[in-house]
């Protein structure tokens, strides 16, 4: 009986496993240096801690069931809820900023689609404790700079969802009526925003769109809604500190996010080349919700890459991924030479990639399978040389053969593979 894999998950094979942590730990690397610290929470985390803030559109998608117990669990839908749930279970004591990352995958019962799974990863950061513009720059600009040191090409948009509240809730709309404001701004329905509110001024303030003069223009619309006003002083102020580091952006004030969390500025950021699903990174603040899960109130701000799309995105522009190698294929001559081609092979492997013949094969056919390797070296490995303390080093590309003394080895490959 053929037994196939759920609809919307993947296997990944050796090859893409390998470009997969290729790339991971190039993020990993750039997220180690802005001193972000690698945490992890459950796959399977309570429903309710995503039906309190997540949103109508997560809630909708997301994988809950029974436990034997009884009760509702789900499998993660996205990092954040599970990030402030740890926050207050384990994490208040340490030293804010508290910055932390992850990368694991996620579940939602979505429509399978090219860029689309129902399991898929996330790979993202949270700054808890800062609720300054400084956080939010930074935050916005590590994602920045881990595209560009992908080599990737994309386009920056940053809205602020309390500009948005703030006028809401000058306007005397009641949060249940704003949420249903940001989904549809989410969802792309903003037509349904006329029936909802009617108001002209969140009409026209959700319309303003582009990079030159948005902000001021926004201040002209917002005429005599303080709060709202002041709040797109926030957003110039991160605004300021991206162009001094020359980060070009476009500002959308209709832009909403389908998480109901977000309080303060929120991005976006989209490649080319993708189709529909070209959006590879979504962030923001959230400064109540540590709060809601009964914490301390503590600002914080994040963002997640959709790690599958990161890596489709390179392939469509044309990123090339390193090859795998293999530097060394062992290859012993008989099966009396085993013992000794296991200790070489064993030290080797100190300093590098080894392969050695697990199929008893002769001479000819393991150094075809050197080359299908693509191994750099082979170690021979025969009777004679071994009397006199030494092995036969053939370089794979040319053919050309030496002895090498054993005690040598490791110096001279180290040389020559350099
Ligand atoms: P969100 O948590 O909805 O803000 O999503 C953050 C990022 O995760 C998005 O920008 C996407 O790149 C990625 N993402 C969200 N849903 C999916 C999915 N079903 N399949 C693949 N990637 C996804």
């Amino acid at each position: 009986m053929k037994v196939v894999k759920p609809r919307g998950t993947r296997d990944f094979p050796p090859r893409q496993m390998y470009e997969r942590n290729h790339v991971g730990q190039m993020i990993e690397s750039l997220f180690v240096r802005y001193n972000y610290q690698e945490i992890l929470f459950p796959t399977l985390e309570h429903s309710q801690l995503f039906m309190i803030k997540s949103g109508e559109e997560i809630g909708e998608h997301m994988y809950v069931f029974k436990d034997k117990g009884g009760r509702d669990v789900c499998l993660r839908p996205e990092a954040t809820a599970s990030v402030c749930r740890m926050f207050v279970d384990s994490l208040q004591d340490l030293k804010k900023p508290i910055k932390v990352y992850y990368n694991c995958p996620m579940f939602r019962y979505e429509r399978p689609q090219k860029g689309r799974y129902r399991e898929f990863w996330q790979m993202g950061v949270e700054l808890l404790g800062s609720g300054g513009c400084e956080a939010d720059f930074e935050t916005i600009y590590l994602a920045c700079k881990s595209m560009e040191a992908l080599g990737l090409e994309f386009t920056l948009e940053m809205g602020h969802i309390g500009v948005l509240r703030n006028l809401m809730a000058d306007m005397g709309l009641d949060e249940r009526v704003q949420d249903k404001v940001i989904y549809y701004l989410d969802a792309g329905e903003e037509d349904k925003l006329v029936d909802l509110v009617g108001e002209q001024t969140i009409l026209d303030l959700v319309k303003l769109e582009g990079s030159d003069g948005i902000l001021e223009k926004a201040g002209d619309v917002l005429e005599g809604y303080a709060r709202a006003q002041k709040t797109i002083g926030e957003l110039s102020d991160v605004v300021g500190l991206l162009d001094a580091q020359g980060v070009e952006y476009t500002i959308n004030l209709g832009m909403g996010r389908g998480l109901e969390y977000y309080t303060g500025i929120v991005f976006e950021m989209r490649v080319e080349g993708l189709g529909a699903e070209n959006q590879v990174c979504g962030g923001g603040r959230y400064d109540g919700l540590i709060e809601l899960f009964g914490g301390p109130p503590t600002p914080a701000v994040g963002f997640a890459f959709g790690f599958d799309r990161v890596l489709d995105a390179m392939k469509e522009q044309g990123v090339v991924f390193p090859e795998r190698e293999v530097d060394v294929l062992v290859a012993p001559v008989n099966r009396g030479v085993w013992a000794d081609a296991f200790e070489i092979v064993s030290g080797l492997r100190e300093d590098f990639v080894v392969e050695i013949d697990l199929l008893n094969r002769k001479l000819g056919r393991i150094l075809d399978h050197g080359n299908d390797l693509g191994a750099r070296f082979a170690v021979i490995v025969g009777p004679k040389d071994l009397s006199l303390g030494e092995v036969t080093l053939r370089d794979m590309s040319s053919g050309d053969q030496n002895t090498v003394r054993i005690k040598d080895l490791v110096e001279e490959l180290s040389e020559r593979l350099g």
